[in-house]
């Protein structure tokens, strides 16, 4: 039974228990994560979950406000939800950037706390650390990423519209365009491939942004490459070629391709085009067929996610709810494959074993 002085132990290399542990969580930190440690711990919440008749959902794509959130609420909610474990990703808040900081290491307070909960992840490419200095904050991503052996790089917004909230907000910083196949894509695309290292992004769905996604894909095989977002269609004029038969080439072509799966609900509507973005569900709060054949032929290449934010972080049970309702209407084997499954053979490139 691993102590969790003994993660900790082994989080750090095995070095006397690391300095960071006692130090605030933005400090430059010393030690690597001791995957295979936590990978045990995981195994065993997950196995837990099952046990007690729920459905464990292993998150790939969360985020959160390292200044913010109260992570004794957080995890309590996880373990009442049946979240067995999340890639949380920082997100750099403004203020720390004000403060001439790019990069957060909070991910260290998490493991250190609850090692089993938590999956490493970089910090998300977001406003303002990514998109004011690329060069700056790949530096810091790659520099980071290796020296404390993070298995996972955040989700990098290269298309993003406001989100609804954002919109809502007016927060037009959010409306993030750079190009995927300019200089910042080309050198994350090949430190993924080199690394082996997954990378997420954020990539809004439109004929025109299609090709040069394409292109990076076909220069960088091997780089895995998790786009967020499953059918979440903002703007359905802007997209005419997006369908699961488009997807289901793309597979066939990139083998290292993986789709998440955080969308809104049947009847969420973007307030911006007035339209409902999840373009997954029937009208009637189903899923669409051909979606969901497609997901059924090839789970593995779908990937639960939830999609928590830095300003959505006391809502994780509706976020839960919402993930929950659509892992419900997939067929098994899909259902637990996407929910966690998938999950856990592209991070441990292992079939789990419960
Ligand atoms: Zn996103």
């Amino acid at each position: 039974m691993l102590t969790r002085r003994c993660v900790l132990r082994l989080a750090a290399g095995c070095a006397v228990l690391p300095a960071w542990a006692a130090r605030a969580a933005e400090e430059a930190p010393t030690g690597r994560f001791g995957i295979a440690a936590l990978k045990e711990g995981y195994l065993k919440r997950i196995a837990a979950i099952r046990a007690a008749g729920k459905l464990p959902i292993f998150d790939i794509e969360s985020s959160y406000d390292p200044g913010k959130i109260d992570l004794e609420d957080f995890v309590r909610e996880m373990d009442r939800t049946g979240v067995a474990v999340m890639a949380f990703s920082p997100d750099m808040p403004g203020r720390l950037v004000k403060k001439g900081e790019t990069w957060s290491h909070h991910v260290f307070e998490l493991i250190r706390l609850y090692p089993d909960r938590f999956y490493p992840t970089g910090n998300g490419g977001v406003h303002p650390a990514w998109t004011k200095n690329q060069e700056r904050f790949l530096d810091d991503n790659e520099r980071y990423i290796l020296a404390h052996g993070y298995p996972l790089m955040g989700e990098f917004e290269f298309r993003h519209y406001m989100s609804p909230r954002q919109a809502e907000r007016n927060e037009t910083h959010r409306d993030v365009d750079i190009p995927i196949d300019g200089a910042a894509g080309e050198r994350l695309f090949a430190f993924a491939e080199t690394t082996g290292i997954p990378f997420q992004i954020h990539y809004e769905i439109e004929d025109r942004l299609l090709p040069p996604l394409e292109a990076m894909l076909a220069r960088h095989p091997k780089a895995k490459v998790i786009w967020c977002h499953l059918a979440q269609i903002r703007y359905k004029e802007r997209s005419t070629l997006y369908t699961p038969d488009y997807l289901r080439g793309l597979f066939a072509r990139f083998p290292n391709l993986y789709i998440d799966t955080a969308f809104g609900g049947p009847y969420g509507i973007y307030k911006p085009s007035g339209q409902r973005h999840a373009r997954v569900w029937t009208d009637g709060g189903d899923i669409r067929p051909e979606w969901s054949a497609l997901i059924a032929e090839q789970p593995y290449r779908f990937l639960a996610a939830l999609d928590i934010g830095g300003d959505r972080m006391d809502r994780l049970d509706d976020w839960v709810r919402n993930l929950r309702y659509f892992l419900d209407r997939l067929p098994e084997p899909a259902r637990r494959i996407v929910a966690y499954r998938a999950a856990w053979k592209l991070l441990f490139n292992e079939e789990i074993g419960v």
